[in-house]
């Protein structure tokens, strides 16, 4: 069971702390880690947003969002109680002038600082700003961003730019909270940490590499917001592409966060150009559970996908020859988020033919049920000849673990002590996230130009049948959705 190593104590000042990400996940995550003996009883954590709270109807607000987000076993009375002491809270408009003497005040001297900044991405310059002209940041403090971190390369860029006037990159933590997952972590260990696999890694054995993220909710509430950005910048060009990354980049020479950060962008630079040949884009119909996307992003005319599939390719030494297929979208069969690293045939089958073998594939499934399964080839058992079937060699963490799943950390829970630790190996630097947007934009503006609309697809399948044929053209096929 998971070994826990306390953080320094710190000032942590959580920008947007009266707003949903503050109340489903961070204020949860600190709490999750205070109860688990990492936070020392000295920490503050300070919210600060334009409701006016005071010290006491913010830790209202804390408790509230635990009893909500927190699993009822770990709600723990006198450790809730403890952990609500080091709430407080200062009104903040971030584009006024109130409030900020107040935060300066509360910030201790020789203690980390870090300033969360859960709030939309044009407060980033007037509170980076603020914080630096009322001497609460110093070269010490750490700053972090939410996503989305720009739409294409030239907003990325100016938010770089913006950031970059009060802080150095080495202070700069943009979330990708896929990154904090355990798995994801795991499968550099499994990469990296065994023998086994490294020498496989490559395009001489390895066939094609698929990377699924399914929903089966819509875009609900957020429609407004979600059809300004789509599939693709909601999920491809962040989320995608650092999975992406790390199945694919060369070992690091260290786990130093410069050392990971620099192989991730060297594939990013790789990646080819996508042809609209290789793009499927789709968009949820009506269905027996909801309304159809265009009704629920309240925008009848939309041509926003809410499902794209596509295929590329990195252009290395180590990959030449290897098809890399991405696909997400709202409103599928299942939900679940996977990377098959299917690998190719033996050369020569010593058995004869056999109808329907599928050979090797490593599964690293983020959820539901983190873990990584091995599809191997063995006899069918019994007297029947020399009969082969396909069994998974499993390894589910929550087993692995020995309970059920309660012990692995939720990724903001971890992305949050990274942040304090000073560690940045798991957030993403400046210039990874516009070689992302640099490949992201013109796969954009080509459909853009020409007029696409995504094809209809119906809520509960696996996306438009177009994406089937994406693989069948190139004699393979998706995984199941399921
Ligand atoms: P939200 O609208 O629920 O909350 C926004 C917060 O910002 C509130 O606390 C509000 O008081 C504060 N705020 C707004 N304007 C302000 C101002 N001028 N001065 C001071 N405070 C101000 O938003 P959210 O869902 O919590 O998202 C916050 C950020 O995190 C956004 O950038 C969002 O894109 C990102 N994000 C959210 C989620 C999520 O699940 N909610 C997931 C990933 C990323």
């Amino acid at each position: 069971v998971s070994r826990v190593i306390p953080v320094d104590t710190f000032d942590l000042v959580i920008f947007g702390g009266t707003g949903d990400l503050a109340r489903r996940k961070i204020l949860p995550g600190l709490y999750v880690r205070f109860l688990a003996g990492q936070i020392p009883e000295g920490a503050r954590i300070v919210g600060a947003a334009r409701s006016e709270f005071d010290d006491d109807g913010y830790r209202s607000f804390v408790s509230e969002s635990i009893a909500e987000f927190v699993a009822k076993s770990k709600q723990d009375k006198t450790a809730i109680s403890e952990f609500l002491k080091c709430i407080h809270y200062v009104p903040i408009d971030a584009l006024g002038k109130g409030g900020w003497p107040d935060l300066a005040k509360l910030m201790r001297l020789d203690t980390i600082r870090a300033f969360y900044l859960s709030v939309g991405p044009r407060l980033f310059g007037p509170l980076a700003e603020r914080l630096h002209a009322h001497g609460i940041a110093n070269d010490k403090s750490r700053i972090v961003v939410e996503k989305p971190f720009g739409r294409d390369l030239k907003s990325a860029c100016a938010l770089n730019a913006v950031l970059a006037e009060s802080f150095e990159e080495h202070q700069i933590y943009r979330i990708d909270h896929y990154l904090g997952k355990e798995t994801v972590q795991n499968l550099m260990a499994v990469r990296f940490g065994n023998i086994l696999f490294e020498p496989l890694w490559n395009s001489q054995y390895v066939d094609h590499i698929q990377i699924t993220v399914a929903e089966t909710v819509g875009v609900g509430g957020r429609g407004g917001y979600y059809d300004k950005s789509g599939a693709m910048r909601d999920m491809v060009q962040n989320h995608m592409m650092q999975l992406l990354c790390l199945i694919a980049m060369e070992p690091p020479s260290t786990f130093e966060p410069d050392a990971v950060r620099d192989e991730k962008l060297k594939v990013i630079r790789a990646l080819d150009p996508v042809e609209s040949h290789e793009i499927v884009r789709g968009q949820y119909l009506e269905g027996e559970n909801g309304a159809s996307y265009q009704i629920e992003a309240e925008n009848p005319d939309s041509h926003a996908e809410s499902f794209i599939a596509l295929r590329t390719h990195i252009s290395n030494w180590r990959w030449n020859g290897t098809p890399i297929y991405l696909r997400t979208g709202k409103r599928l069969r299942a939900r679940v988020s996977e990377i098959a690293v299917v690998f190719k045939d033996p050369p020569h089958s010593i058995f004869g033919p056999q109808e329907g073998r599928r050979g090797n594939v490593l599964v690293i499934r983020l959820q539901p049920d983190e873990g990584m399964n091995l599809r191997v080839t063995i006899k069918e058992p019994g007297p029947g000849g020399m009969r082969l079937i396909e069994v998974p060699l499993d390894m589910s963490f929550a087993e692995a673990l020995g309970n059920d799943g309660d012990d692995i950390p939720d990724a903001y829970e971890r992305l949050i002590m990274d942040v304090i630790r000073g560690n940045q190996t798991l957030f993403m630097r400046g210039d990874e996230v516009e070689a992302a947007w640099a490949w992201t934009d013109p796969i954009i503006a080509a459909w853009e130009d020409r007029h696409d609309k995504p094809k209809p697809y119906d809520p509960g399948s696996s996306g438009p049948e177009d994406s089937l044929m994406l693989l069948h053209r190139d004699g393979r096929r998706w995984r199941e959705i399921r």
